[in-house]
């Protein structure tokens, strides 16, 4: 074979360069969602709105009572890079905030049809604008892109429609708008059970029915109840792990940190920690051996924020190993609290992989704990009955 003759190397053009980028970070409508669920929660929303058409694809709409935008960022705001909640790299690891880099709204810009509608305290009107590649432009032709008032109240609705309209391999990849909205519901489901205090909803646009909602206070136990079952619920372990003592919390009383002095015990563990070595606290919701599932359902939420990790996933499984029959599984929601400074979120565009100090060290201690009190339940099991 005669080799052919190289091809020069040319730049591809720039906007084929942001759509790549942003499909790094926005893979399906789940992700849109996930980081627009973020920036809702960001703003301190206690109300959160989805309403989604065709799995996602053709809409993914998220209203908030959140803080609103000012309307003077809104020029900005779907450009790469554009934050209020990061200005130099220290802040970096006093990250406290789910998003740090400025991407998602630009990235979704660059495969969807983005336009927001804000409201900010002390704003007479609400602003709307609608964004394209990283800009604002007109919502129809003929008018300007500059923002245009509009009714709506406090906080912020963001849309995305036509997602993926400009990637068309990746549109065709993505055929099954039920699946797409499993996931969505997936990813709300999650995180209402991490936000008990937040009420969420969640339904197809003109659908019969919400598929989903959660009221604005319960606790986690409830939204696990509500969310997953009270088959699971009646069966939940609660325990708060930190890295000198494990609190336990009755099977059928309320969790004893949500007591005002049990509070202050779990926080002053974790000041004293602060001060020797890094702090961390987990708390634990999980199955007893009663409960069998086909399929394990693994919650993981680090310093708030929804990740996957199969190591961790694999050590806590293995806590029911012996305890549960051959084939059958449990379900754990896992909330770790980290030091920010042991955390490195920037290793993947998605964030959603996390890498920890001390993370063996700290897997085996939830483990064994979860373990103890397992195997102490075997015939107390019954007591407890409510
Ligand atoms: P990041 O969250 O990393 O800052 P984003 O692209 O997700 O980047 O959002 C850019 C900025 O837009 C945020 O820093 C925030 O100021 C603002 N913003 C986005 N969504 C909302 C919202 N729902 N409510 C209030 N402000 C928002
Ligand atoms: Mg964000």
């Amino acid at each position: 074979v005669i080799p052919s003759e190289p091809a020069p190397i040319r730049r591809l053009e720039q906007s084929l360069i942001n759509r790549i980028a942003a499909g790094e970070i926005i893979h399906r409508p789940s992700s849109a969602l996930k980081e627009l669920l973020e920036n809702s929660l960001d703003a301190g929303a206690t109300s959160i709105r989805v309403t989604v058409k065709e799995g996602g694809l053709r809409l993914l709409q998220i209203q908030d009572n959140g803080s609103g935008i000012q309307k003077d960022s809104l020029p900005i705001l779907a450009h790469r890079h554009t934050t209020s909640k990061l200005s130099s790299f220290s802040d970096l690891s006093h990250l406290t905030t789910y998003g740090f880099r400025g991407e998602a709204l630009a990235s979704i810009s660059h495969v969807a049809d983005l336009s927001v509608v804000t409201k900010a305290r002390g704003e007479q009107c609400a602003w709307r604008a609608c964004y394209l590649d990283g800009e604002m432009v007109p919502s129809k032709p003929g008018l300007s892109a500059e923002p245009k008032p509009a009714p709506g109240n406090f906080g912020t609705t963001i849309t995305v429609a036509s997602l993926f309209h400009n990637t068309p391999a990746r549109l065709s990849a993505l055929r099954s708008s039920s699946e797409e909205y499993a996931r969505i519901l997936d990813v709300v489901t999650k995180y209402a059970v991490h936000n008990s205090h937040v009420a969420f909803f969640c339904k197809k646009l003109g659908g019969p029915t919400t598929d989903l909602s959660t009221p604005a206070s319960g606790t986690t136990k409830q939204a696990i109840s509500m969310l997953y079952g009270q088959g699971i619920a009646k069966e939940l372990i609660a325990l708060t792990v930190t890295p000198t003592s494990t609190m336990s919390v009755s099977r059928s009383g309320k969790r004893k940190r949500e007591s005002a002095n049990e509070d202050e015990e779990a926080d002053s563990a974790l000041e004293d920690d602060e001060n020797t070595k890094a702090a961390w606290t987990a708390d634990v919701q999980f199955t007893s051996a009663n409960y069998h599932a086909k399929k394990m359902v693994f919650l993981l939420f680090i310093n708030h924020r929804l990740v996957e990790s199969s190591r961790i996933k694999r050590a806590i499984e293995s806590v029911y190993t012996g305890i549960l029959p051959k084939g059958s599984s449990p379900f754990v929601y896992l909330s770790l609290r980290l030091d920010p400074t042991t955390v490195d979120v920037n290793v993947h565009p998605t964030k959603r992989e996390v890498h920890f100090l001390d993370e063996e060290t700290i897997t085996e201690r939830v483990a064994d704990a979860m373990q103890a009190q397992l195997a102490g339940m075997g015939e107390r099991v019954f007591e407890y009955q409510t």
